[in-house]
C-alpha cells in the first residue's frame, strides 16, 4: 500500500466546504501530530532584526520600493539582550529575522551567531533571505543551526510575477534550499495561501512539494494585502484564474497545515503569526489543534515592532516579549498541550526515534520535475518511521484518506 497521498486527494481536500468531512481532516491532521511530534509546543522567539531590504517582491510591505517606512537595523546588544530574553522565558531556539539586507554584513551577522551559540544554550535560526552561499557557508560554520526561506509558491510564472530578480541575479529558492542542505542546515520552507493568481493546484501542488522536499520546517500563512505594495495597492492587473483563484481565507489555511501535517507527519509546523493575525481571538489555538506544533512568539523590541510591516495590523504588535509570553503559556494550556522544552528541532526527535518495533516504508517520489524547472535532487530517502504498537496512527499515517472518496 502506499503512503502517498494522490495530489487529486490534496486538491479534492482543498475545495472540501462540508464542515462534516472538514472535521475529519482536522481529528487526521491532529491525531497524526500527536503520535508523529507529541504534545510539546516548541516556542521559536522571533527577533525581526532589521527592515532594510533590497528586493521589489510584490507581496511586502519591506520591498526597497515602499519608500513609506522608516528602517531600522537592531545592534548587536539588541540582538544578544533579545537572546538572553528568550533564554528567561525558557525558549529553545532564536530565530533572527529580517529583510534581505545586505547591510548585514557577513562577518558581523557571524560574530552575532558566535555569540549567542556560546552565551546561550539556544539554537540559532536564520531568516535573512537569498544569500549568497559565502554567507550562508560562514553563518553555518559560525554555529547556524537552522535556515527558513519560503519557496512562497510552486508556480514559477506566478513566482516571478511576484518576486522580481535582483538586477541581473537570479535565484532559484529551490537550489538556495538544497544547499542549504549540503551545508548541514535544518531547512524550512513555505507559502503564503490566497497570491493573487494563486490556483487550487498550485497549492496541491505545494503540498506535494513540502513531501518530496523532505523540509524539517513548514511555515504556511494567508496572503495579507499590504497597501504599499503592487499586490495590495489595487493598482497591477493579474491574469485572472478562471475562477481557480484560491480564497486567503482563515480556513483555507488550516486545510493546507492539516493536509502538509499528513504529508509530513514529523516535520516542524507553525501557527504562523499571519494565521494568528487574521485571527486574533484563536487563530493560533486552531493551527495548533489542526496540525501544528510550533509557535514563534515575537521578541523583537517594542520601538521597532511597528515598523516590521511585512504586512499590516500584525498580532501582538504592542505587547511585550513577557505579556507574549504569558498569553500563550495560558493559551498552550488550554489546548491541555505544554510547553516544548529543549531546542525542539527536528534533529533532536530522530535522536530519540523509535528504532526497534517500527515500520520504514519509503515513499515514491512525485514527479516535481513537472512543476519546478531544474527539478529538486533529494538529499535523503523519504521515509516514514511509525511505531507498530500504534496501530490507529499506523493505519491513519499509512492510507490516511481510506474513508475519502
Ligand atoms: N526576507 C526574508 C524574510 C521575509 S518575511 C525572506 O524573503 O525569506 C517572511 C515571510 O513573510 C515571507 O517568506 C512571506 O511568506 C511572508 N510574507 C511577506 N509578505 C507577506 C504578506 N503580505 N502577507 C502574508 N505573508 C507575507
Amino acid at each position: 500500500m502506499s503512503v502517498t497521498i494522490e495530489k487529486t486527494e490534496i486538491l479534492g481536500w482543498l475545495r472540501e466546504e462540508n464542515p462534516a468531512r472538514l472535521k475529519e481532516l482536522w481529528q487526521r491532521a491532529d491525531e497524526i501530530r500527536r503520535s508523529r511530534v507529541g504534545d510539546a509546543v516548541h516556542l521559536r522567539g522571533l527577533v525581526e532584526i532589521s527592515n532594510f531590504c533590497s528586493r521589489q517582491c510584490a507581496y511586502c510591505g519591506l520591498r526597497v520600493g515602499n519608500e513609506n517606512l522608516a528602517r531600522y537595523r537592531m545592534d548587536l546588544n539588541e540582538i544578544l539582550e533579545a537572546a538572553q530574553q528568550a533564554v528567561s522565558f525558557g525558549y529553545g531556539t532564536v530565530v533572527l529575522q529580517g529583510g534581505e539586507d545586505y547591510g548585514i554584513a557577513t562577518l558581523w551577522m557571524a560574530e552575532i551567531i558566535r555569540r549567542i551559540k556560546g552565551e546561550t544554550p539556544l539554537a540559532v535560526t536564520l531568516s535573512l533571505g537569498e544569500r549568497p552561499d559565502k554567507d550562508l557557508a560562514a553563518w553555518r560554520k559560525a554555529g547556524a543551526d537552522r535556515y527558513l526561506l519560503r519557496f512562497e509558491t510552486s508556480d514559477p510564472n506566478l513566482f516571478e510575477e511576484i518576486h522580481p530578480p535582483l538586477g541581473r541575479r537570479k535565484f532559484d529558492r529551490l537550489a538556495i534550499l538544497r544547499r542549504l542542505r549540503g551545508l548541514g542546515f535544518e531547512v524550512g520552507s513555505g507559502i503564503m495561501v490566497g497570491i493573487p493568481g494563486q490556483t487550487y493546484a498550485s497549492v496541491a501542488n505545494d503540498i506535494a512539494l513540502f513531501r518530496e522536499l523532505d523540509l524539517d520546517m513548514i511555515g504556511i500563512g494567508p496572503f495579507i494585502p499590504h497597501p504599499g505594495t503592487p499586490l495590495g495597492n489595487g493598482l497591477r492587473f493579474f491574469p485572472s484564474v478562471n475562477g481557480e483563484q484560491v480564497p486567503n481565507t482563515e480556513l483555507m489555511v488550516y486545510k493546507a497545515v492539516a493536509l502538509t501535517r499528513l504529508v509530513r507527519p514529523d516535520a516542524n509546523i507553525p501557527a504562523t503569526s499571519a494565521l494568528a493575525t487574521i485571527n486574533k481571538a484563536n487563530g493560533r489555538e486552531l493551527g495548533l489543534q489542526r496540525g501544528a506544533n510550533v509557535f514563534m512568539p515575537n521578541l523583537t523590541p517594542l520601538k521597532y515592532r511597528h515598523l516590521y510591516q511585512i504586512y499590516p495590523n500584525k498580532a501582538c504588535i504592542a505587547e511585550t516579549g513577557d505579556a507574549c509570553n504569558g498569553c500563550l503559556s495560558l493559551r498552550i494550556k488550554g489546548l491541555g498541550r505544554h510547553i516544548g522544552r529543549g531546542q525542539g528541532g527536528r534533529k533532536d526527535r530522530d535522536l530519540f526515534a523509535p528504532e526497534r518495533g517500527s515500520v520504514s516504508r519509503s515513499i515514491p517520489q512525485t514527479q516535481s520535475g513537472t512543476m519546478i524547472p531544474g527539478g529538486f535532487e533529494l538529499t535523503r530517502p523519504l521515509r516514514v518511521t511509525v511505531p507498530i504498537s500504534d496501530e490507529r496512527s499506523r493505519r491513519s499515517i499509512l492510507n490516511p484518506f481510506s474513508s475519502h472518496a
